[in-house]
Parts: C-alpha cells; sequence; structure tokens
C-alpha cells in the first residue's frame, strides 16, 4: 500500500522524465500537489476517505485555478494568475483529488492538433511524430503517457473527444448543462463543456460524479440531481438498439478507421444488442453552421482581453486605442484572430441575418436530426474521426484542420453527449468508436462504452 505523498512523488518524477519531450504540462504545481497528497493521507488516517481521495490528475489550462497561472495556451494570459477556482476545480479539491498541474492545449482552446498553443507542440505519446489532437491535447496526452490517471479538458466541437482517440484514451463530452462552466475560459459558451479524460469508462464515471451538478454562477448549468455514474455500469445490453448513422460513413472516412468501428459494433452485436442504419440528413452543415456560430460567440468573449484589466499589455501605448490594438496583436496568435475577424465580420450590422441568425436555424434543424433518431434507437456509433492522429506539421491549411471535426462538432450544436472509446489502432496509431445518446444519457453512454473495455 502506497500513500498519496509516495504516487504523487513518483509521477512528479515519471513528469520530470518524460515531459520534456511530450510537452503535455504547461504548468506543473508540485508544491500544491504535495500539499493535496498529505491531506488525503491524513484524510485516511482519519477514515475520511472518499473514492477520489489523494487520486492524481491534471486540469487543462482553461481552468481558474486559485493561485496558479491559468494561461489557457495563450500569450494574452501568460501572466494571468487566477484569483479563484472554477466550480469543477472547487468540487475536485473538495472531493481530495491531487492536481499536479495544467495542461497543454490549442490557445483558446481553438484547434484540432495543439499545434496553436503559445507554448509549443504536444507529441502523442504512440508515435511522438503525431499530433495528440486539441484542443485538450495536453491532458490526453498525459493520461496516454501515465504522467497522471485522469486529467479535466473541455470541448467545444470535439475538444475531449478527438484528442481522447488520437491518443487512446477515454474521453467524455456531457450534456451542455450538465457540468458548470463557472471559472472555465469562455470560447463559445453556448457550446462549451468540461468533461473527463481518462483510461476507462470507469474513471470517467468516477470523475463525472463528482464534477457534474447544477451552479448558481452558471445559469446554464441545470438544475437536475447527480446520478452515481458507475451505479449502471455492467448493466446487460441485451436489446439494445444501436443506430449506425449512414452520413459518419462516407466519403473522408479512412477504411482502416472504418474496418475497427464496424469490429467494435460487432462486440456489441455479440453483446446482445441490435444494429441498424438511421440518417442524420443535415450533418454536412455542421462544420459551415459550428464556424458561425462558435467564430460569433468567440469574439464577444474574447473582447474582454484589452490590455487594461488583466492579460499581456503593450509597452509604452501612446493613447487608449494604441493600447488595445498592439496589447492584442501581440497577445494573441493567428488563429485566435482568425476566429476573431470572422466573428466580428458575420455579427455584424447587414450580416447578421445571413450568417448568425441563418446557423442557429440550421442548429435547430442538425439538433432535430438526433431527436428523431433517438426515437428509433438508444444511442447511435461511429467513428470519432476520420483519420487517425495525424504527423505533426502535416496540416497547414485551416479549413482542412477544420473538417477533421467532421464527426464531432454536430454534437455540441445539438447539446447532446458523446464519448469515445479506444477501439484499436491503424498502424500503432489509435482509433476511438464515438458512442453518442440523448441529453443526460451519460449513464447509460458510460455503461455502454465501458462493456466494450
Ligand atoms: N477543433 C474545434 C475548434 O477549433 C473544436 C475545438 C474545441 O472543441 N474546443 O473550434
Amino acid at each position: 500500500e502506497f500513500t498519496s505523498r509516495q504516487l504523487t512523488e513518483s509521477l512528479l518524477e515519471r513528469i520530470e522524465h518524460l515531459d520534456g519531450e511530450l510537452n503535455s504540462f504547461i504548468s506543473v504545481t508540485a508544491e500544491q500537489a504535495l500539499a493535496a497528497a498529505d491531506a488525503a493521507d491524513d484524510a485516511r488516517t482519519r477514515g475520511e476517505a472518499g473514492p477520489l481521495t489523494g487520486l492524481p490528475l491534471a486540469l487543462k489550462d482553461i481552468f481558474c485555478t486559485e493561485g496558479v497561472k491559468t494561461s489557457c495556451g495563450s500569450k494574452m494570459l501568460d501572466n494571468f494568475i487566477a484569483p479563484y477556482d472554477a466550480n469543477v476545480v472547487e468540487k475536485l479539491k473538495a472531493a481530495g483529488t491531487v492536481s499536479l498541474g495544467k495542461t497543454n492545449m490549442d490557445e483558446f482552446a481553438m484547434g484540432s492538433s495543439n499545434e496553436n498553443s503559445h507554448y509549443g507542440p504536444v507529441k502523442n505519446p504512440w508515435d511522438l511524430s503525431a499530433v495528440p489532437g486539441g484542443s485538450s491535447g495536453g491532458s490526453a496526452a498525459a493520461v496516454a503517457a501515465g504522467l497522471v490517471p485522469a486529467a479535466l479538458g473541455t470541448d467545444t466541437g470535439g475538444s475531449i473527444r478527438q484528442p481522447a482517440a488520437f491518443c487512446g484514451i477515454t474521453g467524455l463530452k456531457p450534456t451542455y448543462g450538465r457540468v458548470s462552466r463557472y471559472g472555465m475560459v469562455a470560447y463559445a459558451s453556448s457550446l462549451d463543456q468540461a468533461g473527463p479524460m481518462a483510461r476507462t469508462a470507469e474513471d470517467c464515471a468516477l470523475l463525472l460524479s463528482a464534477i457534474a451538478g447544477h451552479d448558481l454562477r452558471d445559469s446554464t448549468s441545470v438544475a437536475r440531481g447527480v446520478p452515481d455514474y458507475r451505479a449502471e455500469l455492467g448493466t446487460s445490453l441485451s436489446g439494445l438498439k444501436i443506430g449506425l448513422p449512414k452520413e459518419y460513413f462516407g466519403d473522408g472516412l479512412d477504411p482502416a478507421v472504418e474496418s475497427a468501428i464496424r469490429e467494435a459494433v460487432k462486440v456489441y452485436e455479440s453483446l446482445g444488442a441490435t444494429v441498424q442504419e438511421v440518417s442524420l440528413p443535415h450533418t454536412h452543415h455542421a462544420i459551415p453552421a459550428y464556424y458561425v456560430i462558435a467564430p460569433a460567440e468567440a469574439s464577444s468573449n474574447l473582447s474582454r482581453y484589452d490590455g487594461v484589466r488583466f492579460g499581456h499589455r503593450c509597452d509604452a501605448p501612446k493613447d487608449l486605442e494604441d493600447l488595445y490594438k498592439r496589447s492584442r496583436a501581440e497577445g494573441f496568435g493567428d488563429e485566435v484572430k482568425r476566429r476573431i475577424l470572422i466573428g466580428t465580420h458575420t455579427l455584424s450590422e447587414g450580416f447578421f441575418d445571413a450568417y448568425y441568425k441563418k446557423a442557429q436555424q440550421v442548429r435547430r434543424l442538425i439538433r432535430q436530426d438526433f431527436m428523431d433518431a433517438f426515437e428509433e434507437v438508444d444511442v447511435l456509433m461511429g467513428p470519432s474521426t476520420p483519420t487517425p492522429a495525424f504527423d505533426l506539421g502535416a496540416n497547414k491549411d485551416p479549413v482542412s484542420m477544420y473538417l477533421q471535426d467532421i464527426y464531432t462538432i454536430a454534437i455540441n450544436l445539438a447539446g447532446i453527449p458523446g464519448i469515445s472509446v479506444p477501439a484499436g489502432n491503424v498502424d500503432g496509431r489509435p482509433v476511438g468508436l464515438q458512442i453518442l445518446g440523448p441529453h443526460f444519457a451519460e449513464s447509460q453512454l458510460l455503461n455502454v462504452a465501458h462493456q466494450f473495455q
């Protein structure tokens, strides 16, 4: 039997050894971690330990952590020490977990490869020439490399599920509103959701039980009881109706990924599930709608970084306008600037109806596709990504990068939950099976994922 201190020390040592190469952490908070580990050991001695007491984990650097740098992967926030904890961080601390640090990410969570980070790219532990996915690439790589057993990520259009798939771990995006966004740096507020990333569905269930729940400081968080997400694990899948959306098996899907997914589906048939094809007819509108809505919300959310209140400030500004312009020009990276430009354009007078309003209407149709499918089947299954992890530096064109999220983005537009589960590999690079369910079906998704593992 090890103490939490011994476990924490050994993982800190492992990070020290391996993370110079992987770059999955932006900050390692060894001192705070050791103090939390000692507190966990004391709680255990007093007989007050819960299921997560002493669990080492890592937090995507998008979550505000009191007294610790919270950079969101950006030069803009490189000097920002958060004065308070995000709701999920409060909850994880109260549960006795031990955070080892803050993980690398695409700047402001904009990206699918972690190459948009101010702190440099992260390497995929399975193949150091591959990307780990993004934007929660640091969390995924840290778990995959055994630096931590679990981590938190956020998912606006796939940023938990896609890196989980690329790194061969399990990642769950909960229903929109299930987890409070208080203290999570905002990207696109109507889409952002925090969730667990870990080796197994069971570990994700444990973490989700700790972080879910209503919070008065996030008006979109839902007042609904939080179940013990482990309670349904192991429930029989006999009679489970699985739908395979035909749009998720079309052009652009790597045949090797497709065959791994079809093999996985066969495992469920052997467990008593039935499989049928379904259609999500508006799928091809998801990426265009997302790339109107997400940049629009981002341009509004990122207007707060003005060089005045916090974050990067340029040297010797001539006047207020110069302060705004140079602070933002110096603080933001190219992809963030691109999104701000798109967002301010689509929200501007004369373009709002043609772009933003239209995209919201399309969003409603996409949501309806899922609601119709869930009249026929219990869950949907398909690939999490069209290909396994691509090489670092291989995907230079922004539009081809946006197309990476073809199977994950519609889920955020609809607000439903989705989980990515490891389902084999192609030439050593992991493949993820994505399982989707109706709003608040997390227990069922976790059970279905669990029985594949
Ligand atoms: N890749 C998508 C984007 O760049 C999704 C990112 C995310 O989920 N945060 O916006």
